[in-house]
């Protein structure tokens, strides 16, 4: 018995340092923007030109990350965000895709600029058919400024793509030690380092490397969603346009958009994504002619409902439900990939 005991405890004492102390494998993507900025000196907080860094000077810039994870580097392109188009985000979403397939990956960063951050973080939430964590992380600093706040953002996002804890919980965003929802945050401030937020709360905090979870989504993601970037052919999705609503409006923007080949029109109306009684008729004959009407809202918080305002069973028209208007234009893109039914397509608003 004392024998079987001692060789037992000796097993484990071999084991245990290959199982609790094995280091997850992390891939650190890298887009560009100000995380991989550089300014022409360190008070230069807010003037700097983005996506300068490598990938490679990126990760060695804070070797600490080193103990979260084994981590590696991908430099997938190099720009600041509002040049991505979808030929970027499809290529973005499929590198991705390829690399959590691979057995040996537990985890993926993104680094990104904040600008369209929330539009790519949404896309791979909703095209990305896996459990294991995707973390899209930016700054607001360029890495040369005083106080940067990049080497703590990749810093937390390498710790919370390595947590076992955050599997199957969505695509996150990871800015300033919040962990948040990639369907619901949003750029919220152009230039604090507490850029994002989302009207729901934050999922969790991270904080010297350890996550703290607070809430989950209760909407579809990733390997429970409709979608999958392995089914999208090509370098484009179905066109869609955005109109800002306010008052005073011209019909001309709607047209034009629809005349250049849009299959939907997000109009961001005001409060409850409200409709100008004389832009009305324009909306409605586009819908005739098959463009869907997708109606969400310029006010940053709520979201819109149904058959207020303006009837939309009536005109067959959509709401956005509480996306704002950059990721129902996404939202409506994915969604045209499978149906033109306006019914279908508020079902899959619902859902997502
Ligand atoms: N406009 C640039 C971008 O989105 C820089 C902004 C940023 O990353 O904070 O890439």
């Amino acid at each position: 018995m004392k024998k079987t005991v001692t060789a037992l405890t000796l097993a484990l004492g071999m084991l245990i340092p290959f199982t609790t102390f094995a280091k997850n494998n992390v891939v650190v993507v890298a887009t560009g923007g100000t995380i991989a900025g550089a300014g022409a000196s360190s008070t230069n907080s807010a003037t700097y030109t983005a996506a300068k860094v490598p990938v490679d000077a990126l990760l060695n810039a804070v070797p600490q990350i080193q103990n979260l994870a084994n981590v590696t580097g991908v430099q997938a392109m190099q720009v600041a965000s509002e040049s991505i188009t979808d030929k970027e985000l499809l290529s973005l979403a499929r590198q991705v895709n390829d690399l959590l397939k691979k057995p040996d990956v537990n985890g993926v960063v993104i680094t990104h600029g904040t600008d369209t951050l929330e539009e790519t973080a949404f896309f791979l939430n909703l095209v990305v058919h896996s459990d294991k964590p995707i973390v899209v992380v930016g700054s607001m600093r360029p890495g040369t400024a005083l106080s940067a706040d990049g080497p703590l953002n990749l810093y937390s996002a390498v710790a919370l793509a390595a947590d076992d804890s955050a599997k199957g919980k969505g695509t996150f965003v990871l800015m300033n030690d919040d962990i948040f929802s990639a369907r619901d945050v949003t750029k919220a401030i152009n230039i604090h380092t507490n850029a994002f937020a989302s009207q729901w709360g934050a999922l969790g905090s991270l904080i010297e490397g350890k996550t703290y979870w607070f809430r989950n989504t209760s909407k579809r993601h990733n390997k429970n969603s409709e979608f999958n970037i392995e089914n999208i052919q090509g370098d484009s999705l179905p066109l869609v346009q955005i109109v800002y609503g306010s008052g005073n409006m011209l019909p001309d923007a709607y047209t034009a958009y629809a005349k250049a080949g849009a299959k939907a029109i997000i109009h961001a109306g005001t409060g409850n994504g409200s409709v100008a009684n004389y832009i009305v008729p324009t909306l409605n004959q586009l819908q005739q002619q098959g463009v869907q009407i997708i109606r969400s809202s310029r006010v940053p918080q709520g979201f819109v409902l149904r058959n207020a305002e303006q009837p939309d069973d009536k005109y067959g028209w959509v709401v956005a439900h509480d996306l704002n208007p950059q990721k129902a234009k996404l939202l409506a893109a994915l969604a045209l990939t499978k149906t033109k039914d306006a019914k279908e397509i508020q079902r899959i608003f619902w859902d997502y």
